[in-house]
């Protein structure tokens, strides 16, 4: 098979079967919410809504589950992006052990989500990995606090991790309950979900303008208009609608490569049951796919501007990832890329997505900002916006308001 450039394995997963498309907006529509964006985090709100009996209108610019949900790989974590201790130095102690406590709670919850729109997602142990003093001496220092707060995880030294992994000369911290899924099937079940629940779902059909009205919202597109109480913005990053967020965010390209299939590989190496991600900054990360390819992500760099530095970007990351895994495991020399693509995120200064109401935009809500790992806090974001939303907001939801302050 040739290499393919800047299409994600995960969309060739679904080739070829029947997959359920919706209409465009072409009438107006009267509903408690709408929500803008059907990604992860927009199908997921749109079933979480729908399920609570509200009356939901979901409008995506292209196609259900093409954003970023098809371009991940799917790493379900508990462990929010960044250390736990750069947490504790930013917050404090307690507010730190509530962010991993309500993160790990989100994991649990999306698990069982995924269950039950029959999308399950397959449990794996995750290895933090460093290959250096310093990042070995991160990793220990981290694990400790993690200790100290009563959360788990073993450190694996050199050996223990050559026994548990197959990789030498590394220092890591191996933990228990994360999850990994293919996350365009999963986007797809979710919005099959919500509509069965009754969410109304528009495809080709952008939001062009957000108005307040006497007691809520209009949002037009091109051909039609929703009437909402509330208006949930889930477009992944602050778009141009919404100019003065997007200094809060730092927009980054991440890259992925899945190789071929090695089933043979994949039971000698004793890895094979493991997802990983390095502590380096930024870090790569990658996993198993069920059909006994590696997916390995990470070279992260800044948005490259005009079609040839895209390119030129996605084949220099290519191969900076192709070097990285051959680092790490030398038997997959012999592998090769069958796929390598792209994808935009926005990180936050302090890695926890933004989900709540602005200020200065009344009757919105917003969950943006996920970095690398939205998938968990897709969820997260969900029930939070459906508290707000009811009017039965939990003190804890104020650490992912746009008002957060750290000491
Ligand atoms: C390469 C890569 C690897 C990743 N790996 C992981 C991982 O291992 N684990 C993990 O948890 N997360 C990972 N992520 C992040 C994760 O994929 C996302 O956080 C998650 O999918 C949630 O995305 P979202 O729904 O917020 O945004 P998106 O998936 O980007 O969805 C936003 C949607 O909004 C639509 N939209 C935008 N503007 C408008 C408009 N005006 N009107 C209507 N619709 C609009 C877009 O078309 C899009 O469909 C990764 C991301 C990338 C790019």
């Amino acid at each position: 098979m040739r290499l393919r450039y800047g299409s994600p394995f995960w969309l060739d997963q679904t080739k070829g079967r029947a997959i359920r498309r919706y209409p465009q907006l072409r009438r107006e529509l009267d509903v408690d919410v709408a929500i803008v964006g059907a990604g992860f985090t927009g199908c997921t709100a749109a079933l979480i809504f729908a399920e609570a009996g509200l009356r939901v209108a979901l409008l995506e610019r292209l196609q259900v589950g093409r954003g970023s949900a098809a371009a991940s790989t799917a790493l379900l974590m508990q462990e929010p992006d960044r250390f736990f201790t750069e947490l504790v130095d930013r917050y404090g102690m307690a507010t730190a052990r509530t962010i991993w406590r309500l993160s790990r709670r989100g994991l649990r919850d999306l698990k069982s989500l995924l269950r039950r729109v029959q999308c399950p997602a397959r449990v794996t142990p995750a290895v933090h990995l460093a290959f250096d003093p310093r990042g070995a001496r991160d990793l220990r220092r981290d694990l400790a606090a993690r200790h100290r707060a009563g959360f788990g995880g073993r450190l694996l030294d050199g050996a223990a991790l050559h026994r548990r992994a197959g990789i030498e000369g590394g220092t890591a911290i191996l933990s228990a309950g994360n999850a990994v899924v293919d996350p365009h099937r999963a986007t797809l079940a979710l919005a099959h979900a919500a509509a069965r629940q009754g969410a109304r779902i528009f495809e080709r059909s952008e939001t062009t303008r957000v108005t307040q009205t006497g007691d809520g919202v209009r949002v037009s597109t091109p051909h039609g208009r929703v009437r909402a109480h509330r208006v949930i913005i889930a477009t992944g990053f602050a778009t141009p609608a919404f100019k003065p967020l997007s200094a809060r965010f730092s927009m980054a390209t991440t890259y992925v490569i899945a190789t071929s299939r090695a089933p043979a590989l994949r039971r000698q190496l004793v890895g094979g049951n493991l997802m990983f991600w390095d502590a380096e900054r930024p870090y790569h990360y990658f996993r198993w796919t069920d059909d006994d390819r590696i997916l390995f992500g990470g070279s992260d760099r800044s948005v490259p501007r005009g079609r040839r530095a895209r390119r030129a970007a996605l084949l220099g990351a290519t191969d900076d990832l192709r070097r990285k895994l051959s680092q790490i495991y030398p038997a997959t020399e012999e592998l090769t890329t069958e796929y390598a693509w792209e994808g935009l995120f926005a990180t936050t200064p302090d890695g926890l997505p933004y989900v709540g109401a602005h200020r200065h935009y009344p009757r919105h809500l917003f969950a943006l900002g996920y970095g690398g790992n939205g998938m968990t806090f897709a969820v997260l974001a969900a029930r939070i916006l459906l508290r707000q939303y009811l009017g039965r907001p939990r003190d804890e939801d104020a650490i992912f308001s746009f008002s957060r302050q750290s000491r």
